[in-house]
């Protein structure tokens, strides 16, 4: 076993929020060992959606030409009545009365945006990426961290940093042998995600790239991401029953039933890929302990309507960075620090992301009908008011919260 020591930032977990984390850092000066346990970048098909503040955030780390050359632009999203068919609303971000200055949600799917930061970063001394590397253990010292990892041969490694930063996701390693609580629950019903490259657009003008279908009985999220070639990828999100079984759900027939009834259509759909999640509200009660910290999934989990995981961890990686460049480049007292980022981040959480994900979910599939009626209702007027229509837009595409807060003292 060997043993490393350097004053350099140690970021377990190199998917869209540890990539950023390791950006940032870097052009901020500060030397970055990134390590992840799989041996080359996962293509995960999760997150594409990155809502304004986050586009903001891309283009400030020189990422946004990218985006937009390998994503796609969604200025407008609507709610739909899956029972009637109909437009409830039509939310557009360009004809908000004070629009963002990135006035669309750009749809840039989590592992092309890692990819492009790895390319970004190849090349540069200040950083180190080691894949196939787990972290297995941590020790902390008033000074420093010390981090166990084992290869893919077996052997492991200790490795010395000033920091650790848990980008670990939602099952985090670095969170659990810190045993920091991750507050929240679980919800009974799993989420199924079906790729698809059959375009929705035929079904009409109300299909935009981005829409989300309300039924009390099988409510759908329906994206369209650009997908890997450029010719589009459809990716739809929509609840399953808890007694239904992992088999019975993925089947093949399964899979065609679902598209079907949703939209029906001569000939198969060709499915690309399908996956199953359990979904979860959960966040950890600090983000930070010592010299270890919380970042993206290893911090807070949500359910996926409205597309808020992947941002919110974003937004903490950007936070993260610019406190670790204060304390290590201009020695600023460190905890002062760290506490106020536990304090924004989980009120960015709290009050943003949680409540409007649980919302969101609840709006879909809400099933007493008059609280439905009412509930389009609401979102209709909402469409048509513009004051209601841009606090809309605020609250969904994480405007209103973000802002909040990095006010947060
Ligand atoms: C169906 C679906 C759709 C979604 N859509 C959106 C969306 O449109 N917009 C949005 O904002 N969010 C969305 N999300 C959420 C989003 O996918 C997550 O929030 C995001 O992946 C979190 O990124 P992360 O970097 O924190 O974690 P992850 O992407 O989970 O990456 C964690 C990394 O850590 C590595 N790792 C884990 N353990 C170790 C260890 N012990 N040692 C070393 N490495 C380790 C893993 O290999 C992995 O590379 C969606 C989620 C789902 C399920």
């Amino acid at each position: 076993m060997t043993e490393r020591t350097a004053e350099r930032v140690l970021i377990v977990g190199g998917g869209p929020v540890g990539s950023v984390l390791a950006l940032a850092l870097r052009q901020a000066g500060v030397p970055v060992l990134l390590i992840d346990q799989l041996a080359a970048p996962e293509r995960d098909c999760r997150a594409a959606s990155c809502h304004p503040p986050t586009i903001a955030i891309l283009a400030s780390l020189g990422l946004l030409d990218a985006g937009l050359d390998q994503g796609l632009v969604s200025p407008v999203f609507h709610y739909l009545d899956r029972v009637t068919g109909k437009l409830i609303g039509r939310f557009a971000l360009p004809e908000m009365q004070a629009p963002p200055e990135h006035a669309f949600v750009l749809q840039w799917e989590q592992y092309k945006i890692a990819d492009t930061i790895a390319e970004r970063l190849a090349g540069d001394d200040g950083v180190e990426i080691r894949r196939s590397t787990t972290l297995t253990e941590i020790e902390q010292s008033a000074d420093g961290v010390i981090a166990t990892v084992q290869r893919a041969d077996g052997s492991e490694e200790r490795i010395a940093a000033a920091y650790l930063v848990g980008c670990d996701g939602g099952r985090s390693t670095v969170r659990k042998l810190s045993q920091i609580d991750f507050e929240g629950f679980t919800w009974p019903e799993r989420f199924l995600k079906i790729d698809t490259r059959h375009d929705f657009t035929a079904l009409g003008p109300q299909i935009d790239n981005r829409n989300y279908f309300s039924d009390p009985d099988q409510w759908m999220n329906l994206f369209k991401a650009r997908g890997e070639d450029g010719s589009g990828m459809w990716r739809s999100v929509s609840p399953t029953l808890p007694e239904q079984s992992e088999d019975e759900l993925l089947s093949p027939e399964a899979i065609e039933a679902r598209l079907q009834k949703f939209c029906p259509k001569p000939g198969a759909y060709g499915v690309v890929t399908v996956a199953l999640y359990n979904v979860h509200q959960r966040i950890a009660v600090t983000f930070n302990q010592g010299r270890v910290l919380l970042a993206g999934d290893a911090a807070h989990v949500n359910n996926p309507v409205g597309g808020m995981g992947m941002n919110g961890g974003i937004h903490d990686a950007v936070n993260l960075a610019a406190k670790l460049a204060s304390i290590l480049n201009e020695g600023a007292e460190a905890q002062p620090l760290l506490d106020r980022y536990t304090r924004q981040r989980r009120k960015a959480q709290i009050d943003g992301v949680q409540a409007q994900s649980i919302a969101n979910k609840q709006m879909l599939g809400e099933k007493d009908p008059a609280v439905r009626t009412a509930k389009l209702a609401e979102i209709a007027r909402a469409a048509e008011t513009p004051e209601l229509h841009d606090a809309f837009i605020r609250r969904a595409c994480m405007i209103d919260s973000y802002a909040a807060a990095e006010a947060t003292l």
